[in-house]
């Protein structure tokens, strides 16, 4: 019998439209100058990869420093920068053949990626691999904080680090009166991750961009800051029926949908793509990073941003990816993290040109 083809086709990721890079790949077709080329264009795409000051933002006055690979210099401003001075990456040591790898695994990760397995499959140690990470969630939330919303918005909140410890007496034991007081079971405080996705108005595309925020419980100030922030006004927003969103209507076309009674409510109104969003990010905890802690936005922001991209090439996220690390003039506050001097607030600032570096040439794109 024949089988009969569904309307879906084949899934994104099995498709062929998935992978454009590999590992493989990188390590093998690609020379040291072609990385390099690839980070310089990502670092400077204004003028094609060519060394741009950061001062005078002028190009024909930067020398690349002798003997000091992607360190350059500007005549003019007799200031030194490197490849990676002010973004994200700044101070980052690593090779870049081996950032672009671990960008790429990082790219593949659907459900994300524990910084243990990271670091074993980079070869770097755990650390580095926790920075490395976060610097990405950093660069993530940056971009999270820029985004605005229009159109079909869908909204709702889910609370983090909510499960209690198993106690460790049996319910009988419990019921005696406690003897010693710091010896009660540890109890997590629950936190709110707000989600609010533009669903597009083409059939079956799902959601297309993604904002996420923080509250430390479900309610209507912290919402309202929330969609000020991210939703532009005129915008259809479709909640459930908790408190903290009947505000909305003064500024939006509110629909809701009762959750106590139904999924989706009579005239098609629905909440799945705010809760396809809370699957995943609920999966990567689950079976990838097990402790959100302090960093949670971060995650959230991570999770938001690979569902976004879900239907795009992993060459092209792993661009994405690198693109946003090495964005200019960014505060580093992932620079030196396991060095607690250099985190009191120490700002990033550009080396005055040494005068070994005089004799330095014309820096062209690597
Ligand atoms: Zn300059």
């Amino acid at each position: 019998m024949k089988r009969k083809r569904t309307s879906h086709g084949v899934h994104f990721l099995l498709s062929a439209k998935a992978r454009k890079l590999s590992i493989t790949e990188l390590y093998t077709e690609k020379s040291d100058a072609d990385v390099s080329k690839i980070f310089h264009e990502m670092r400077w795409p204004e003028t094609q990869g060519r060394p741009c000051c950061p001062k005078c933002n002028e190009t024909d006055c930067v020398v690349s420093v002798p003997k000091r690979a992607l360190l350059y210099r500007c005549k003019a401003c007799e200031i030194m920068f490197s490849l990676t001075s002010g973004t994200f990456l700044h101070g980052c040591k690593l090779p870049l053949r081996k950032l672009l790898v671990g960008i790429l695994l990082l790219a593949d990760a659907v459900k994300g990626m524990s910084a243990s397995q990271f670091s074993r499959q980079l070869d770097v140690q755990y650390k580095t691999a926790f920075v490395l990470m976060h610097k990405i969630r950093a660069s993530l939330l940056v971009e999270n904080s820029r985004t605005m919303l229009d159109g079909n918005i869908q909204i709702d909140g889910a609370y983090s680090d909510t499960k209690e410890r198993k106690p460790n007496e049996h319910k009988a034991a419990r019921e005696k009166p406690a003897q010693d007081k710091s010896k009660e079971e540890w109890k997590p405080t629950p936190r709110c991750i707000l989600v609010a996705r533009q669903v597009s108005d083409e059939r079956r595309k799902g959601a297309v961009k993604t904002v996420i925020g923080f509250a430390p419980c479900e309610n209507g100030k912290d919402v309202d800051a929330f969609v000020a922030k991210h939703i532009a006004d005129g915008a259809t927003v479709t909640s459930d029926e908790h408190a903290a969103y009947a505000m909305l209507i003064a500024h939006y076309k509110l629909k809701r949908v009762n959750h106590s009674q139904r999924y989706s409510g009579p005239n098609g109104e629905n909440i799945n793509q705010a809760e396809s969003y809370f699957s995943r990010f609920r999966r990567m905890q689950i079976g990838q990073n097990h402790f959100f802690g302090k960093h949670l936005l971060g995650y959230a922001a991570e999770s938001a941003w690979r569902d976004d991209n879900r239907r795009k090439s992993n060459e092209e996220n792993a661009m994405a990816l690198l693109g946003l690390l090495l964005k200019p003039n960014q505060d580093c506050l992932w620079q030196g993290y396991w060095k607690r001097y250099l985190r009191k607030g120490k700002a990033v600032t550009l080396r005055k040109a040494s005068p070994k570096a005089r004799g330095s040439r014309l820096a062209t794109a690597a």
